[in-house]
């Protein structure tokens, strides 16, 4: 009889709130945290149970019964459950889907259940014959692989090399019949680091180790450090000192800040067993890492904003570098914060957590400020090299060549003349920002976005940042049929262009999204840095952080007035970091760096401020800034979005959503509006905001909305999200 067989809660990656009851056979082995196939309407799914025993409000011939149980032990412990349940609640966003948000993607679906990626690693022979290696003399491939299987330390994982060195398997192979290396089994998915020395702290930098080390329990900590201050050494000291007792660390990292060079030195300093999460890895190679840290066989587990939700039962210390970085935040689905999750789990488990960062979040400064963290400071660098002098070039009415002022070509030049490195940065990838007639003044717009087409390869091709169209560049106005289109503005491939024109003897290379998409161009064009071949580069963020670039001498940032007027409230606040940030990046050992700031707004507050006090003095006026519009951190916001083909359905549909509150006091909501990008892809975009004076007047809102928005009649002709903390309200 079917009503006899136990009952249990699954829940399920769909876009509704709640969980759904299942029949499960009562011989099967299915705890809380295991994956089951189920049935979901006509789809085969895969859920998580997340109650067992469950009694039913469901009349039991009406339930269905799993298709199939997927794991006989619980894939998410307890501790991992309830920060996910809180997830789900803080972010009113499904658990199904929080749950398979965690998940790593191989482990979402029914088929990889007990697949396991291969874990082939590489590792040098000890006792190699000193000819074997005199041979190599005339393979440099295999030189350059040698070498770096012998830095990793033990051994290192096959996926991890072919990452970094494309077309690897053949110098492997014949490494291998030289003798010079063999294969080698690795536990799932992990590689094995080894011990190195630690330099001798600074007395700045034991100062702050020495107070890390009287906290005891949940104990967060910003450390603000300058950039190249050592607070990667600081997060070192106090990882080795949980390591030593038996407990895991977690490591968390940007995607632009997890580098083959932090890897390589975390590798080099631990004896332990490492699991490395990014985008690069494979998926089954993802799932190895989370299973072997879930079974504590990971030491030390360094990943990317999901590596939150690896399950680590024996947690005893969270790191969270570059804690101000926006991509810690998910951008659609779950919108979670990593570090705030990150310090809900540090809380839950009742252990340390450090965030660091050179420029830290006007939300962490204040959190610092009210005795929430720790503050701990670090103003000097490391090596004792001096910080560079950031100075304005004032670009009112002079002409720009490729985006490049004269008065900046001038100061290149002697840096370049004297051998060393210089960078330009711009936050704009492509040729040019828009197609712009100059008879009439149109400009090419994408058909599916309210925003100009970029233009991409010396007028060639027009390509649309927000949603992916690209169509060959038209050569007269659509508007008035005049030939005299011109590009406008300067991206980096023009950039680049120019540069190469101005100084022809000199290597240029382009570090942005384009010139990145073939895997291992990073790493190679990084070598070339490192080795002095390339003197000039131009890029986007990608260049803001993480790598050490000894000869860099002298910074120019073509781009910052696009921070100091827009639409978005924390646009200043992220062009004071990426300044300060790529500024860090210069006169890192013993020559020291200047940095140029192309403006036409050279008396702007908030510039003046940054030049004048340095990040945190621009951080204090920031933050007063903020206090005075009431905007967080001193107010609190929910974002309410909503789009459609049509233009007047996120409209019917918000409006009925602002209906649903009880408005007054210190609760406030402000729209329907359209989004300041009113059309994207197609889709019309608006959104309701929500403000209030304090958190808790704002999630019993959400909570309400959780349940009611859904039976909305309006709500089926959208596509709607919350938005809780949003980064940005575009
Ligand atoms: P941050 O993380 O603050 O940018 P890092 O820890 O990466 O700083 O250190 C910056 C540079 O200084 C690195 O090259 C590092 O090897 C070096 N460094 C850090 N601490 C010390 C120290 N105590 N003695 C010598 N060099 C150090
Ligand atoms: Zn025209
Ligand atoms: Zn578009």
């Amino acid at each position: 009889m079917e009503q006899d067989y136990p009952v249990i809660r699954v829940a399920v990656p769909v876009p509704l709130y709640g969980t759904f009851d299942y029949l499960v056979d009562p011989a099967a082995s299915a705890p809380v945290g295991a994956r089951v196939q189920i049935r979901f309407g006509r789809r085969p799914l895969v859920g998580v149970i997340v109650a067992t025993d469950v009694e039913s409000q469901v009349a039991p011939d009406k339930l269905k019964p799993v298709l199939r149980v997927l794991d006989d032990t619980p894939l998410f412990d307890e501790a991992l459950l309830k920060l996910l349940r809180w997830t789900a609640r803080y972010y009113h966003h499904p658990l199904g889907d929080t749950l398979a948000t965690a998940l790593p993607a191989a482990l979402r679906r029914t088929r990889t259940d007990t697949e396991s990626t291969r874990n082939r690693g590489w590792q040098a022979v000890a006792d190699a014959p000193a000819e074997a290696e005199a041979a190599l003399t005339r393979a440099p491939r295999q030189q350059e692989l040698l070498a770096a299987i012998r830095a990793a330390g033990n051994a290192v994982a096959h996926g991890t090399l072919l990452a970094r060195f494309p077309g690897a398997q053949r110098p492997l192979n014949a490494l291998t019949e030289r003798g010079l290396i063999e294969a080698v089994e690795l536990p799932g998915g992990l590689e094995t680091g080894t011990a190195g020395t630690p330099p001798a702290l600074t007395s700045d930098q034991q100062d702050v180790v020495d107070r890390l080390r009287t906290a005891s329990g949940f104990a967060p900590a910003l450390i603000e450090g300058v950039t190249g201050s050592g607070k990667t050494e600081i997060y070192f000291q106090r990882m080795a000192d949980v390591l030593a007792t038996g407990r895991q660390v977690l490591f968390l990292a940007p995607e632009i800040g997890l580098t083959p060079q932090l890897i390589d030195r975390l590798r080099s300093r631990f004896a332990a067993a490492i699991g490395v999460l990014h985008s690069q890895r494979s998926d089954g190679e993802r799932a190895d890492v989370w299973k072997a840290a879930g079974a504590g066989e990971a030491d030390i587990v360094i990943g990317t904003r999901s590596a939150i939700f690896t399950p680590m039962p024996r947690l005893g210390l969270i790191i969270v570098d570059e804690e101000h970085d926006g991509s810690y935040k998910q951008g659609d689905g779950l919108r979670y914060h990593a570090r705030d999750v990150a310090l809900k789990r540090a809380q839950d488990a009742a252990i340390p957590i450090l965030l660091g960062s050179a420029t830290p979040a006007l939300e962490t400064l204040h959190n610092a400020r009210a005795g929430r963290f720790v503050h701990h400071k670090l103003v000097r660098r490391a090596t004792g090299a001096a910080l560079p002098a950031i100075r304005l070039i004032d670009i009112r009415s002079r002409p720009l060549d490729g985006g490049l002022s004269d008065p900046l070509l001038n100061r290149i030049r002697p840096h370049l003349e004297a051998g060393n490195q210089v960078m330009i940065f711009i936050n704009r990838r492509g040729f040019a920002p828009a197609l712009f007639c100059h008879d009439c003044g149109w400009s090419a717009p994408c058909h599916r976005c309210d925003a100009p087409m970029t233009v991409h390869g010396a007028m060639s091709r027009l390509v649309c940042h927000h949603c992916g169209s690209t169509e060959k560049a038209p050569t007269v106005c659509a508007s008035c049929g005049s030939e005299s289109l011109i590009a406008l503005g300067a991206g980096t491939q023009r950039v680049a262009g120019a540069l190469r024109s101005h100084f022809p003897d000199v290597a240029v290379a382009r570090f942005d999204r384009d010139s990145m998409a073939r895997k291992g161009r990073l790493e190679a064009q990084l070598a070339d840095v490192a080795s002095g071949k390339t003197q000039l580069l131009v890029g986007t963020q990608m260049l803001a952080k993480g790598h050490d670039f000894a000869r860099l001498t002298c910074v120019g940032v073509l781009d910052v007035d696009g921070g100091l007027f827009s639409a978005d409230f924390r646009a200043t606040e992220h062009m004071a970091q990426v300044v300060t940030q790529v500024a860090g990046r210069a006169g890192r050992a013993d020559r020291p760096g200047e940095v140029w700031l192309q403006t036409r707004n050279p008396e702007h507050p908030m510039l003046v401020r940054l030049l004048g006090g340095g990040y945190p003095g621009f951080a204090e006026a920031a933050l007063a800034e903020r206090e005075a519009t009431a905007l967080p951190p001193y107010g609190h916001l929910a974002l309410l979005r909503a789009e459609a083909h049509e233009q007047r359905y996120p409209h019917d549909f918000l409006t009925a959503a602002a209906d649903t509150i009880p408005l007054g006091g210190e609760l406030a909501c402000w729209g329907p509006v359209p989004a300041p990008m009113a059309r994207r892809a197609g889709r019309y975009r608006a959104h309701l905001l929500l403000h209030a004076s304090r958190r808790a007047l704002l999630h019993p809102v959400l909570d309400r909305w959780q349940t009611q928005l859904a039976e909305l009649p309006a709500a089926r002709r959208v596509r709607w999200s919350i938005d809780v903390d949003p980064q940005d309200l575009l």
